[in-house]
């Protein structure tokens, strides 16, 4: 019996966050909901109780049943059979088992029939089901499309859609085509207002679109004829039970095989406008692909958590020279820095999951009453920070989730080439978290901003420097500190340069310069809550954070601007 829950208490450590208890009041409106609803909770114990709750139904099903469907779908697979996708046995029971579960529509709020449970809640179950299977926990997780119906549609769109998803109807967010992929601006997908019918019509092609024979799908399309950027896009909500968008392929991928990616053509579908014309991509699909980034940065830490687990199984099993090979340094070294980067992964997961939930309750309170001066700069703050955060932990924990995929094969040697451990599912299946909601090399550009706007530096210093840790840590507090003051030399250095290609040349460090920090600062206060459990990952990921920034810093300091040119491939370079 596995319970992908109960057997991982830093799930746990991360549910009873002390910041916990202003979302659950927030989200809960003080607990008048329960006036209203005789299962809401009525304070801030019974609404951890019931998250706990969820949270071990949700880590029933998943370590029941999606976790030992996860190798046959992969070597299974979708199909498409006239024009519909067809999903691996082991899919379709799972969506069937999560339903009965009623582990859909978590976040939504009671009226529309969803559990009003934090985005916390929701990303610890996607944390849980990518640990089983990355490719399900795609699908599953694509429920959060729900929010932005919720967010910007009517309430005729509220009250049609989101029901739906809470009973199990599946979503798709519908934006790439073969020419808009990290530029979605350039999206051509036809949008024209049909005047007899009284409603929109789509016509063209998608493509890479998980899920893309989902029941309902939201659609980026291009509405003011004859625009060529972001400012033409609107949103628009498809129906499949009104036909007309048909799955032409699925791409034959590397991993994440159980999760379908599609190719769409539309043709004369009928569709309904989501928010005002021309806010598609400039607000909307901003808000979506926020939410859906949290998504893959929990993808990758339940990928980087199946990874550990794997590797030490196999680590202390495994035996070479007449010992298990856990006793060589150079394989307990991997292991411990599988394990810091997952701790430090998760704790910049959560962390940017509360930033999320404080901001969009009160926005959602927002529409409900006027807010008072506290709980707007309240609401300001949040956002900005879950602005700041949202990249760089995409950008860590994607990236963190390939190595740690990549160092447990290693340690498995041969047989981690084989098919006959789960490990080389995960490193094909960690492979697109750094490509898919935005490549990591889109996620520097989000996140360089906060660097030389100094929302990361400001942070630490108003904020995690500020934390009063056990004696104990103050070594390593300190230590962390000097790494501060290099980032604090280094940002100036690069930016006083005003060498723009310069700038974005050196983006990527100053932005794993800010990200080793703030996962150091993270796991520092995580070991202060219970050092038993992650004192050794404080430990381990300080001493890595110190030699990344070593290594970042060197050639920040050393690199010649003048140098540039030759990373510069011109046509003539590459003919020559
Ligand atoms: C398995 C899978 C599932 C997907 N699911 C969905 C889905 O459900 N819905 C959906 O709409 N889309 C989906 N996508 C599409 C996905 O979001 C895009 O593939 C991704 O955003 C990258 O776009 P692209 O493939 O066109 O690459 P490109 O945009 O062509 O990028 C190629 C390279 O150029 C770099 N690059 C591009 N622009 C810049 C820049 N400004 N600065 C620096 N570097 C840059 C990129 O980082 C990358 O290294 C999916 C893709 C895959 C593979």
């Amino acid at each position: 019996m596995s319970n992908f829950y109960l057997d991982n208490p830093a799930l746990k450590h991360h549910l009873h966050h002390p910041l916990m208890r202003r979302i659950a009041e927030l989200k809960e409106r003080n607990y008048t909901d329960a006036e209203n609803y005789d299962y809401a909770p009525v304070d801030f114990e019974d609404a951890l109780d019931s998250y706990e709750k969820v949270m071990e139904v949700a880590g029933d099903v998943i370590g029941e049943v999606v976790a030992p469907n996860a190798e046959e779908v992969d070597h299974v697979g979708p199909s498409v059979v006239n024009n519909r996708v067809v999903y691996a046995p082991g899919t379709a029971e799972n969506l069937k088992a999560t339903t009965q579960a009623g582990l859909m529509g978590l976040s939504m709020p009671r009226r529309y029939e969803g559990l009003n449970l934090p985005m916390v809640a929701f990303i610890m179950a996607s944390d849980m089901a990518a640990r089983a299977d990355a490719g399900f926990c795609n699908l599953w997780a694509l429920q959060d499309c729900a929010e932005t119906i919720y967010e910007f549609g009517d309430e005729a769109q509220k009250q049609k859609y989101i029901p739906r998803v809470c009973a199990g109807a599946t979503m798709s967010m519908d934006l790439t085509e073969p020419d808009a992929g990290s530029d979605l601006q350039a999206v051509m997908l036809r949008a024209t207002y049909d005047e007899a019918n009284d409603c929109w019509r789509l016509n063209g092609v998608k493509r890479f679109i998980t899920n893309g024979d989902s029941d309902i799908h939201l659609v980026l399309a291009r509405s003011e004829e004859g625009t060529k950027d972001g400012r033409g896009l609107s949103m628009f909500i498809y129906d499949k039970n009104d036909g007309g968008v048909n799955v032409r392929r699925i791409e034959n991928k590397m991993g994440i095989k159980g999760s379908p990616t599609c190719e769409l053509t539309y043709k004369n579908v009928k569709a309904e406008l989501c928010g005002s014309r021309k806010l598609g991509l400039i607000k909307y699909v901003m808000s979506l692909m926020n939410g859906a980034r949290l998504g893959i940065m929990a993808q990758a830490t339940g990928l980087s958590e199946a990874a550990y687990r794997e590797a030490i199984a196999y680590a202390k099993d495994r035996k070479q020279f007449g010992k298990a090979i856990i006793e060589f340094p150079a394989v307990y070294e991997m292991i411990a820095n599988i394990k810091a980067k997952l701790d430090g992964s998760r704790a910049i997961l959560y962390e940017t999951a509360r930033f999320v939930d404080v901001y969009k309750i009160l926005e959602d309170i927002e529409k409900e009453r006027k807010l008072d001066e506290n709980e707007k700069a309240e609401l300001k703050k949040y956002k900005k920070l879950a602005d700041a955060f949202t990249p760089l932990g995409k950008a860590m924990n994607t990236e963190y989730a390939n190595q740690n995929t990549y160092d447990t094969i290693q340690i498995h040697g041969g047989s981690g080439f084989m098919k006959d451990y789960p490990c080389e599912r995960y490193y094909r299946d960690a492979r697109i978290t750094n490509i898919y909601e935005g490549t990591t090399q889109l996620q520097v550009v989000a996140a360089i901003r906060h660097v030389l706007t100094g929302t990361y530096l400001s942070h630490w210093k108003e904020v995690y420097q500020q934390e009063k840790l056990d004696a104990k840590l103050h070594g390593l507090q300190n230590r962390v500190a000097h790494l501060v003051e290099i980032y604090e030399k280094l940002v100036p250095f690069v930016a006083e340069t005003r060498n723009q290609p310069l700038i974005d040349f050196q983006a990527r460090r100053l932005v794993e310069a800010a990200g080793n920090i703030t996962l150091s600062y993270l796991l520092l206060s995580d070991a202060n809550r219970d050092y038993e459990q992650f004192g050794s990952s404080a430990e381990v990921y300080v001493t890595l954070a110190e030699v990344e920034i070593a290594k970042i810093q060197k050639y920040i300091t050393e690199f010649n601007p003048d140098n540039l040119k030759f990373y510069r491939q011109t046509e003539e370079q590459t003919e020559g």
